[in-house]
């Protein structure tokens, strides 16, 4: 198993479907490479999902540079070992497949 901190990101898959669709949403963990991890969230559902807080809608302020729900958040390797933990968890209780990629 790779250390996780030689990973540069960690993506924590969640996938919904509706008749003749699945749409899947992500968390990803990008390695700031002093021990934190930067989130960002996406999906490929046709809406607008915001980077930075994950809902829907279009939150990046081109002028300002930066996002109106605030700046992407940032955990510890602790916290994102727990994240990971969680979602193996939720996915096995509600009998789906747990989906993380490393890269
Ligand atoms: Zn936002």
């Amino acid at each position: 198993m790779r250390k996780m901190e030689k990973a540069k990101a960690i993506c924590l898959v969640e996938k919904k479907e509706k008749p003749g669709m699945e749409y899947a949403f992500w968390q990803t963990y990008r390695n700031l490479g002093n021990k934190e991890w930067k989130l960002t969230y996406g999906s490929n559902a046709r809406v607008n999902i915001c980077p930075s807080c994950g809902k829907i809608g279009f939150h990046f302020n081109a002028e300002k540079g930066e996002y109106s729900c605030g700046a992407p958040e940032t955990v510890t390797a602790r916290e994102l070992g727990k994240r990971i933990l969680n979602h193996v968890r939720k996915r096995l209780e509600t009998g789906g497949a747990a989906e993380i990629q490393c890269f």
